[in-house]
């Protein structure tokens, strides 16, 4: 029994850590890491069954000047916000990770471009009406959504690529939009 149970203890201590190891400590969501390792399966049924998966790539607008404004303590419970705020809103099967800095994923398994779309959209309106209650001081954030649905030969990271790129569309076209890649 006791050296089950010693066992059964440093199964636990693994699975701690492992959580740890892919967590991002500051908003509690998935980190890149995990982003990479939750591609994996999605390319290989893409691959082998043809399912498509989707990528939405999210940027804070601005978000340099929320650290100038109210100081880089203010601008980690906003990036906090915004990560809750993506993670609490998505279908059962997708995942939320922080990408880097303030710059997010969202990962969802079997979309068409047309549901992408409509995801980044909810999600956008979503962060748009969201606040942080500064002491009666209420800061608002927009964020800027690049989509990309997975195409024949090709890695999650190439996919992600993609929806960075039409981030950036949105980013050039004024912020506080969603740009999907549909190959025009
Ligand atoms: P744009 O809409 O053009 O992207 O404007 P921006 O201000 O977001 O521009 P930029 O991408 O250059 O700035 C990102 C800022 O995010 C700069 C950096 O200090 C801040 N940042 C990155 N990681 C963190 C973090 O963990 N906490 C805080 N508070 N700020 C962070
Ligand atoms: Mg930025």
């Amino acid at each position: 029994f006791s050296s089950n149970q010693k066992r059964i203890n440093v199964l636990k201590e693994l699975e701690i850590l492992r959580k740890e190891a892919l967590t991002d400590p500051l908003t509690g969501i998935g980190n890149r890491r995990f982003a990479e390792i939750t591609l994996k399966p999605l390319e290989v049924s893409f691959a082998e069954h043809g399912v498509p998966y989707g990528v939405l790539f999210v940027a804070i607008d601005h978000f340099k000047s929320v650290n100038d404004v109210h100081g880089h303590d203010v601008g980690d419970l906003v990036l906090r916000m915004v990560a809750q705020t993506l993670a609490n809103s998505l279908r059962p099967l997708d995942v939320a990770c922080r990408w880097g800095g303030e710059e997010f994923v969202l990962i969802m398994p079997i979309v068409t471009e047309g549901t992408l779309r409509g995801m980044g959209e909810r999600q956008r309106a979503l962060i748009e009406s969201s606040w942080l209650d500064q002491g009666g001081n209420p800061i608002f954030v927009t964020a800027s959504f690049g989509g990309a649905v997975s195409r024949e030969g090709e890695s999650g990271v190439e996919v992600i690529a993609r929806a960075d790129a039409q981030m950036y569309r949105s980013k050039a076209s004024g912020r506080n939009c969603v740009s999907v890649d549909t190959g025009q």
